[in-house]
C-alpha cells in the first residue's frame, strides 16, 4: 500500500473537513503541517495497513521520533534530486496540476522548510544504517522498480 500524506491532507482540504480546514492554510503557504495534526491523520491508516511505502513522513525530529515509538520503518530511501531539476519539475506540475504551492515564491519556502526540518533526517537515518539512497534523476520506471524491490525485501527478507 502507498501511502502518500500529502495526498490524504489534499483529500481533506477538498472534502472540506475539519483537518481539511486546519491544514489548507499550511500547505498554501508551504509550510509543514503541525506534528500533532499529521500523527492524527496517519495513526487510523497505519494500523489498518499490513505493509505501507509511507511516502512524506517523517519530514520532523518529532515525527522521525513517533515513527520509532509506532511504526519501526524497515528501510528509509532518500530520492535525491538537485534543487534546480526539482524547481523544473515542480513548475513543469504546476501546469499540469496547478497545485495552489508549485508557485515559485512557495516552492523556495517548501525548498528551505526541506533544508532546515528534514534534511537533517539523512544523516540520523544514515547513522542507524536505516538509509536507502536512491538516484531520483533517473527514469520514473527505474526509481518505481527499485523502491518496490527494497519494499519487497523488507515483506520477505528471506526472498531477497
Ligand atoms: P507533498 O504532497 O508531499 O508535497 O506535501 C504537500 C504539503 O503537505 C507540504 O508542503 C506540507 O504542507 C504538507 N505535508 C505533507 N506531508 C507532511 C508531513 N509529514 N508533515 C507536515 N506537513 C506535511
Amino acid at each position: 500500500m502507498h501511502i502518500a500524506v500529502g495526498d490524504l491532507l489534499r483529500q481533506e482540504v477538498s472534502a472540506e473537513t475539519p483537518l481539511g480546514v486546519r491544514v489548507a492554510e499550511y500547505m498554501t503557504r508551504g509550510e509543514l503541517v503541525p506534528d500533532g495534526l499529521i500523527i492524527d491523520a496517519l495513526t487510523p491508516r497505519l494500523v489498518a495497513a499490513e505493509g505501507f511505502i509511507l511516502d512524506g513522513f517523517p519530514r520532523t525530529l518529532a515525527q522521525a521520533q513517533t515513527a520509532d515509538e509506532a511504526i519501526a520503518l524497515d528501510v528509509v530511501v532518500h530520492l535525491d534530486v538537485r534543487e534546480q531539476e526539482l524547481r523544473r519539475r515542480l513548475l513543469a506540475r504546476a501546469a499540469l496540476e496547478g497545485r495552489a504551492d508549485d508557485t515559485p515564491d512557495v516552492i523556495a519556502r517548501r525548498l528551505r522548510v526541506y533544508a532546515d526540518a528534514t534534511a537533517p533526517l539523512i544523516e540520523l537515518y544514515r547513522e542507524r544504517g536505516q538509509l536507502v539512497e536512491i538516484d531520483g534523476e533517473q527514469a520514473v520506471e527505474a526509481i518505481t522498480d527499485q523502491v518496490l524491490a527494497l519494499a519487497q525485501q523488507a515483506l520477505s527478507p528471506s526472498a531477497g
